[in-house]
C-alpha cells in the first residue's frame, strides 16, 4: 500500500508558524532541508532500527545528508526501504564499503583542469564549476568528495578567472555551467555569469546541468526564466531517474522551462534497485518525451568512492538500450556511455547491429531479430578530401571554418594524415622492434665501382650510383644480390648512356629527371621486380585520385600564410629543437632524423635543413639533400607539428627551398614523395613541379613498403 506523507504535515513539523503556501517557495525548501535523522525520523513519521541509526550516522560523518522536503515527500513510507527516491537521497551504511576499483576522482577531473573550477576534456567545450553545492545530495554523485566541501565553493574571482581561461581558448563554443547546482546560485549571480559568458564572441551556446527540477521544481520561477531567456541559446539537461519523480509540481517546471525555448535533455544514472530495469527505464523515457525532454545520456555508474551498492553489470545496460531501440520512438532513446576512468571522457556502448561484413554487402539485423543484407554501391567514387576546402568541388559555403586537426579513429580515417596507426607510449612490442630495426637495417655497399643499398627493411636493391664501367657485368651482380637474399625488387638509377641496356635487360622505367646530370644526361628510375606481389599496387585507384586531385588544383595564395609565419635555413643552434619535432612527428622513420647527432653530420655534409616558426616555435622542418657534383637537389623530410597539419605549411616551405637553393646556384629539384599523401604532392604540384612516374611499392617508410611519386622541377 502506497503511503504518502502530507505535505501540509511536513510544514507543520518542520516549521510550526508556517502555512502550506511555503512549501512553494524554493528558500523555504532549501532552508528546511533535513540534514539529520531525527528530523528524517519526524518527517515520515517512523521510528528507525537503533542499529540502521548508527550506521546512518556514521555515514553522514563521511558523506553529508540534505534532502528538501519536496523530495522525501515523494517516498512511499509503506516501503520506505525499497523506494527509489529514498535510496537516492538518504545514507546507507554501504557507502562506506570502499572495494578495491573505487577512486576519489575517477573522471580525473581534477587533472584535466587548466585552472581552477574549468574542466576542459574535448576540443571545443569546457566544464565551469560555479557552485557546489545542491539542494540535495545524491547518494549516488559522482562528485561526491567535493560534496560539502566548504573551502572549494568558487568565488566571484575563481568563476572570472575561469571565464578568462575561456576568453584566451577561441576553439571553445560549449561552455556547461555545473557544479554542485548552479540553480541554486541567486538570479542576479546567474545573470551575471550567464553575461560575462555571452559576452565572449566564440561562444555558441551555453549548457546548464541542474537537477532542481526532480528535487526542488519551486526554484523553476518566472524571474529565473526571465533572467534565462536573456542569454540564449541556453540548453538544460537536467537528471530523472525514475518514473516517480514525475509529479505535477516538476512537470509544472519543466513546462516553464521548455516555454521559455530552452532544449531540455535528461541525463540518467543507472543505479541498481533504482532503476535496472527495462521496464522502469521505459516508463521514464516516455514521461521525459511526454514532457518535452530528450533522453540524452544514459550513464554506467561510475568508480567514485561510496558508489559500489548502485553499481550494476555493463550488460544491464546493453540490455535496456536493446529493450529501447526500435521498440520505441527513437527521439526516446538514450545514449548508454561510460565515462572513462582516467579522463577519456564518455564512451558510448550499445548492442551489435552490425553482424558481418564483405567486400559489398553488410550484414545487419534488427531490433526483432531479423537478418538483413545491404548490398553497398558498385560504382561509387572514390572522393578523397585534402582538407582543402578552398578549392573543394563540393561548392559548400564553408567561410569560417576553423581549421580543426583531426584525432584518434577520424585521424587514422583522414585522408590527408600520414598516420597509420595510434601506438600508447612505452609499447613494449614497438620498443623491441626498435632494437631489431637497428639489426635489420639497410646497409650501403659497392659492387664493382657502383654503389647499391640493400636489407630487409625495405627488402630490394637500389642501385643508387652506377659506374658506366659496370656495365654489363653489374646485371648479374644485382640479380644474384637480389635472388639471394629474396628481395621483391630492384630499382637502379641510371643516366640516359645506360638507360638501353637496363630495357634490354628487362627492367621497366618508372619515372625520370630530365637534365639531371651536369653533362645534360636524364636519370632514369629503372625497376625490375622479381615477384608479381611487389609489382602489383594494392592503393592503385587512390594514387590515381591523388594526382588527379593534385593537377587539378589552383595555384595557392601564399601570401596570406607567409605573414603569419616565419621561414629560415636552420642552423646549428636550431638542432635540439629540430631533433625534437622530427621525434615528435615521425613515430619511426628510415634514418636516425631524431637524433642530433644525425641532423649536425648532415647538416655539416651536404644536407640544408628549413624550418618554419610560428610565435617562435618550430613547427615545420623540411631538408634539401643537395649534390654538388651535379647541383640538383631532393626535396625531403617534411614534417609538420600535428596542430599545423594543412597543406599550406609543405607548399610554403617548397618555395622558400626553391629560392634559397636558385641563390646557390641549383639546377634541378626533384622529389620522391607517397604516392598516398595528397597534401604533399598537391604541395610539388602547386609548386610547378613536373610528375613522371611512380615507383612501386618501393620504399618502407611508418613499417610498410609504400610506392613513391617522382616529381622534378628545373630552376635555371
Ligand atoms: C560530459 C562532459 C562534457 C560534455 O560532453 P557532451 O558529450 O558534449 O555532452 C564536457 N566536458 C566534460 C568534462 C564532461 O564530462
Amino acid at each position: 500500500m502506497y503511503k504518502k506523507i502530507n505535505k501540509e504535515e511536513i510544514v507543520k513539523k518542520l516549521d510550526g508558524k508556517s502555512s502550506i503556501s511555503k512549501w512553494y517557495d524554493w528558500k523555504w525548501q532549501l532552508k528546511h532541508s533535513i540534514k539529520d535523522i531525527e528530523t528524517l525520523e519526524s518527517v515520515f513519521d517512523v521510528e528507525l532500527d537503533a542499529k540502521d541509526k548508527k550506521s546512518m550516522q556514521k555515514t553522514i560523518e563521511q558523506f553529508p545528508f540534505a534532502a528538501t522536503p519536496y523530495y522525501l515527500s515523494l517516498i512511499d513510507i509503506g516501503d520506505y526501504k525499497n523506494d527509489p527516491v529514498y535510496k537516492q537521497a538518504v545514507p546507507d551504511i554501504e557507502e562506506l564499503n570502499l572495494t578495491n576499483c573505487d577512486m576519489s576522482d575517477p573522471l580525473h577531473e581534477d587533472h584535466d583542469s587548466p585552472v581552477p573550477g574549468i574542466t576542459h576534456r574535448y576540443p571545443d567545450r569546457v566544464l565551469l564549476l560555479v557552485s557546489n553545492v545542491c539542494s540535495m545530495y545524491c547518494r549516488h554523485c559522482t562528485r561526491k568528495r567535493k560534496v560539502g566541501d566548504m573551502d572549494n565553493i568558487p568565488d566571484k574571482e575563481t568563476i572570472m578567472n575561469g571565464i578568462e581561461y575561456i576568453k584566451s581558448h577561441t576553439e571553445i563554443r560549449d561552455v556547461l555551467l555545473s557544479g554542485g547546482d548552479p540553480f541554486l546560485l541567486s538570479d542576479d549571480y546567474l545573470d551575471w555569469i550567464l553575461s560575462e559568458v555571452k559576452k565572449i564572441p566564440h561562444v555558441e551556446v551555453i549548457r546548464i546541468g541542474t537537477r532542481t527540477p526532480v528535487v526542488l521544481p519551486q526554484r523553476i520561477t518566472d524571474n529565473l526564466i526571465n533572467v534565462l531567456k536573456k542569454h540564449h541559446p541556453i540548453w538544460i539537461n537536467t537528471h530523472f531517474n525514475h518514473p516517480k519523480e514525475f509529479t505535477e509540481e516538476s512537470k509544472k517546471s519543466i513546462s516553464r522551462l521548455a516555454d521559455a525555448g530552452i532544449p531540455l535533455g535528461n541525463q540518467s544514472v543507472l543505479l541498481s534497485r533504482v532503476n535496472d530495469c527495462p521496464k522502469i527505464m521505459k516508463k521514464l523515457v516516455h514521461n521525459l518525451v511526454a514532457n518535452r525532454i530528450r533522453p540524452y545520456y544514459l550513464y554506467q555508474c561510475d568508480l567514485s568512492e561510496g558508489l559500489s551498492h548502485f553499481r550494476t553489470p555493463v550488460g544491464k545496460g546493453i540490455e535496456i538500450i536493446e529493450s529501447l531501440i526500435g521498440h520505441t520512438s527513437g527521439f526516446a532513446i538514450p545514449r548508454y556511455v561510460i565515462d572513462a576512468p582516467g579522463g577519456g571522457g564518455k564512451i558510448p556502448v550499445m548492442p551489435s547491429y552490425l553482424i558481418s561484413w564483405s567486400q559489398n554487402k553488410v550484414i545487419l539485423r534488427n531490433y526483432e531479430g531479423v537478418i538483413t543484407t545491404y548490398r553497398e554501391p558498385d560504382n561509387y567514387k572514390t572522393q578523397l578530401c585534402d582538407d582543402d576546402c578552398d578549392n573543394c568541388n563540393l561548392h559548400l559555403n564553408l567561410d569560417g571554418v576553423v581549421d580543426y586537426n583531426s584525432v584518434g579513429i577520424t585521424k587514422l580515417l583522414s585522408d590527408t594524415n600520414d598516420d597509420i596507426s595510434l601506438t600508447p607510449d612505452n609499447n613494449q612490442r614497438i620498443e623491441r622492434r626498435e632494437g631489431e630495426e637497428t639489426e635489420n637495417e639497410d646497409k650501403i655497399e659497392k659492387i664493382s665501382n657502383s654503389i647499391v643499398h640493400h636489407g630487409k627493411n625495405n627488402n630490394r636493391v637500389y642501385l643508387m650510383k652506377l659506374d658506366h664501367t659496370d656495365v654489363p657485368h653489374i646485371f648479374t651482380s644485382l640479380y644474384d644480390l637480389a635472388y639471394k637474399n629474396r628481395y621483391g625488387k630492384i630499382i637502379a638509377k641510371v643516366p640516359t648512356t645506360s638507360y638501353g641496356y637496363f630495357l634490354e635487360n628487362d627492367y621497366i622505367r618508372e619515372a625520370h629527371v630530365p637534365g639531371f646530370f651536369k653533362n645534360g644526361e636524364n636519370l632514369y628510375f629503372m625497376s625490375k621486380y622479381l615477384n608479381e606481389n611487389r609489382k602489383n599496387e594494392p592503393y592503385e585507384e587512390i594514387i590515381e585520385s591523388v594526382l588527379y586531385n593534385s593537377k587539378n588544383v589552383d595555384t595557392y595564395n601564399l601570401r596570406k600564410l607567409a605573414d603569419q609565419f616565419k621561414i629560415r635555413v636552420c642552423g646549428e643552434s636550431d638542432i635540439e629543437e629540430m631533433a625534437s619535432l622530427y621525434e615528435k612527428v615521425f613515430e619511426t622513420y628510415p634514418f636516425p632524423i631524431h637524433d642530433e647527432n644525425y641532423i649536425l653530420e648532415t647538416m655539416r655534409e651536404n644536407v640544408i635543413y628549413f624550418g618554419v616558426w610560428h610565435d617562435d616555435q618550430l613547427v615545420a622542418l623540411s631538408s634539401s639533400e643537395t649534390d654538388r657534383e651535379n647541383m640538383t637537389s631532393e626535396m625531403t623530410d617534411f614534417a609538420t607539428d600535428s596542430e599545423y597539419r594543412k597543406t599550406g605549411l609543405a607548399s610554403l616551405l617548397l618555395k622558400a627551398m626553391e629560392v634559397e637553393l636558385k641563390k646557390r646556384n641549383f639546377r634541378i629539384l626533384y622529389t620522391i614523395a607517397r604516392a598516398r599523401s595528397q597534401g604533399m604532392n598537391k604541395a610539388f604540384a602547386r609548386n610547378k613541379y613536373e610528375y613522371t612516374g611512380t615507383l612501386t611499392n618501393n620504399t618502407n617508410i611508418f613499417g610498410n613498403v609504400e610506392s613513391m611519386n617522382v616529381w622534378y622541377k628545373n630552376i635555371l
